[in-house]
């Protein structure tokens, strides 16, 4: 079979880490991955997953939710407390709860085992598309995060509409860095109430309609009508990209 993937895509041989410790699986995934041009790294269980993509900054992670030492779910809430790195989840639970929870806790994506490696691939290719079709993804490794003229300075914690500064509060800054962080992406309240807030925090989701109400005042020329933080309605926000949209 020919391979579709465009050749430059090829040859910028992103990596893979593969957090799995069947061995059957691991192995048919390596090879369905190396296939198509991908370099694969593979951790046998979450604490050496953990690590190697500390070390390894890999392009994406193929996370298994059962895993010893430690569960996919804590290894995803790990990873991204420090990166916004495309995440497969891999679930051999039938149980809706957990695909939920990590969907929660910022995997882009989920399959459920078995599943068929073609599947598997297609999903991998549209996930680092979209990654990369962010424009965070070219402009973050700075730290810095540009949409026209709103300007999210994550170093510095810092952010200008235009030349003028805007003062926000931490939550208000943490808020809009996550949303930023991955354009296009639906957050329900709860999602954000965990990353903003912390996993421990028994908040009401409300909170959230209300950090996002005074920050849409802060960024948006037009609170009531906003350009970047849309409302998605029955489920929560998202942070709108011009260039997302346009290629969606
Ligand atoms: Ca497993």
């Amino acid at each position: 079979m020919m391979p579709i993937t465009p050749v430059e895509e090829r040859m910028a041989g992103e990596s893979i880490l593969v957090v799995e410790d069947e061995a059957n699986i691991a192995k048919l995934l390596t090879m369905y991955l190396e296939k198509d041009g991908y370099r694969v790294l593979v951790a046998r269980d979450g604490q050496q997953g953990l690590e190697r993509f500390e070390r390894d900054h890999p392009d994406m992670v193929i996370l298994d939710l059962l895993l010893p030492k430690m569960d996919g779910l804590e290894v995803c809430r790990r990873i991204r407390r420090q990166s916004f790195v495309p995440l497969l989840m891999l679930t051999a639970k039938r149980d809706e709860t957990d695909k939920i929870v990590g969907l929660e806790l910022g995997a882009d994506d989920y399959m459920t085992k078995p599943f068929s490696p073609r599947e598997m691939v297609t999903r991998v290719r549209a996930i680092l598309r979209r990654a990369k079709q962010s424009t965070v993804t070219a402009v973050s490794l700075d730290g810095t995060l540009e949409f026209d003229d709103l300007m999210i300075d994550v170093p510095r914690h810092e952010v200008r509409v235009g030349a003028r500064v805007v003062a926000l509060t931490a939550k208000e800054f943490e808020l809009l860095r996550t949303l930023a962080g991955s354009p296009g992406k639906v957050f329900s309240r709860d999602a954000l109430l965990n990353q903003v807030w912390g996993y421990d925090y028994y908040g009401d989701a409300r909170t959230v309609d209300v950090h996002v109400g005074t920050l849409r005042k802060k960024v948006e020329a037009q609170p009531s009508s906003p350009r970047w933080i849309k409302t998605v309605w029955g489920i929560g926000y998202k942070f709108e990209d011009a260039i997302t949209e346009a290629s969606a």
